[in-house]
């Protein structure tokens, strides 16, 4: 039986990250994969290390450590990972809007997160292009973003030459816990054992938490990318609808919008990748595993779209796209070992922040694996957090 210290479920960014960072420490790992290396949600999603939009806490710390992190990864990966450090702002069309995100604001400022205020004339400075009308905007000078494929391309490469192996194209029939390693066998028979196993399969975690008799409240939430044609900046920096972000805070504000754009959870994320495409999104669907683009949500972000930035008319839409984020039931990423099932982690949930939180999630878990400290309080990202939330009543 071949013998690994650790098998990863899962080749996208995040089983990715979760192997490199392994081995970097010397760590013998297959990564397990049931169709193509990512080929889930890291293939199909926006490119934004997006700061402001995180409620300060873990995540927020964690995000800026990935930042950093992504600053030195394309050295360190001998790949260009198409990182940017444009900045970002959210836009503000009314004064529900203003109120909220000033709160906001004032909340990640005291946090030590650097994002400002601006009044209508700093916004067309920045954003020429923008409806004339606008109120106003946030801007945080750290929002950046990445090429979420160069990414993995890069893990990849740099993985294979540490000795990474993989299995793509496999079914996971059983995985079973035996006095000090793991089985996990597939359906062509082969059976692997191994000291540790990373539960990274996205918005399908949930399906091998069945195998082990545990319960991943992960699921998908399905969003709809339009790609324009290449074109030059329309702007200083990438841009998302306050309706995107401030719901977060208070979800009245999107109580305004019609019935359906609530329910498709439509809101503008627009981001320009190095190519000079625009990508244009996005919705937040509950639809199951269904990874079609529909005609009536692609209208309705265009609609979005235009509507604040008129000038897109003139450019040509070339493709669409769908993907299925993986979203836990309280929004946070699922990270750390399962109680109860010594050895086995899970690394999954990071619904609309993967890309971001790829790196210093593969760094913790390999940390984690290896017995180390990690400075952040891992509890909180613990899938215990779900089953004390049900003891006390939550
Ligand atoms: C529209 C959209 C926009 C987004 N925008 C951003 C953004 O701007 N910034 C950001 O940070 N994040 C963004 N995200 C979120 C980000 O894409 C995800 O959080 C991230 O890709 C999740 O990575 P993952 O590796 O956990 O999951 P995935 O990439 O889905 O990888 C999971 C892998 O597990 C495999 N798998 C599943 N079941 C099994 C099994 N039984 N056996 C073996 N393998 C299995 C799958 O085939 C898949 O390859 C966006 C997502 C979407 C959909």
């Amino acid at each position: 039986m071949a013998h690994y210290d650790v098998v990863i479920i899962g080749g996208g960014i995040i089983g990715l990250s979760v192997s490199y960072y392994l081995l970097l420490k010397k760590k013998k790992v297959l990564i397990l994969e049931k169709g193509e290396l990512g080929s889930g949600a890291s293939s199909s999603c926006d490119d934004a290390i997006f700061l402001q939009s995180k409620k300060p806490g873990i995540l927020l710390d964690m995000t800026l450590e990935s930042v950093q992190m992504y600053k030195s990864l394309s050295k360190e990966l001998k790949t260009d990972l198409e990182f940017e450090n444009r900045g970002g702002m959210v836009l503000i069309e009314d004064d529900i809007q203003l109120k909220a995100m000033e709160e906001f604001v004032k909340i990640q400022n005291s946090h030590g997160l650097p994002v400002e205020m601006l009044d209508r004339k700093d916004v067309l400075k920045k954003q020429p292009f923008v409806r004339k009308d606008i109120k106003a905007s946030t801007y945080c000078s750290k929002d950046s973003q990445v090429n979420p494929l160069k990414v993995m391309r890069g893990f990849l490469k740099k993985g294979t030459a540490l000795g990474l192996e993989l299995k793509t194209h496999v079914e996971i029939t059983e995985i079973v816990q035996r006095e000090n390693y793991w089985e996990i066998v597939l359906k062509d028979g082969i059976r692997i054992k191994t000291e540790y196993v990373v539960n990274a399969a996205g918005a399908w975690a949930s399906d091998i938490g069945r195998l082990i008799d545990i319960d991943i409240p992960i699921r998908p939430k399905r969003g709809q990318i339009i790609v324009t044609q290449q074109v030059p900046s329309l702007g200083e920096t990438n841009a998302w609808s306050a309706d995107y972000i401030a719901a977060k805070m208070n979800p009245q504000i999107v109580q305004r919008k019609p019935k359906r754009y609530r329910e498709l959870g439509i809101g503008l994320a627009l981001s320009q990748a190095s190519s000079g495409n625009y990508l244009i999104g996005s919705t937040r669907e509950y639809v199951g595993f269904d990874k079609s683009t529909t005609y009536e949500a692609l209208t309705m972000i265009m609609h979005e779209a235009l509507r604040l930035f008129p000038i897109l008319k003139n450019v040509h839409m070339i493709r669409s796209f769908a993907g299925l984020r993986p979203a836990s039931e309280d929004g946070k990423a699922i990270v750390g070992e399962v109680d109860g099932k010594k050895g086995f982690y899970i690394a999954a949930g990071h619904e609309g922040d993967g890309i971001a939180l790829a790196p210093i999630t593969g760094k913790v878990m390999a940390s984690m694996i290896c017995g180390e400290k990690v400075i952040y309080p891992m509890e909180e990202l613990n899938l215990n957090r779900f089953q004390n939330q049900k003891k006390n009543g939550g």
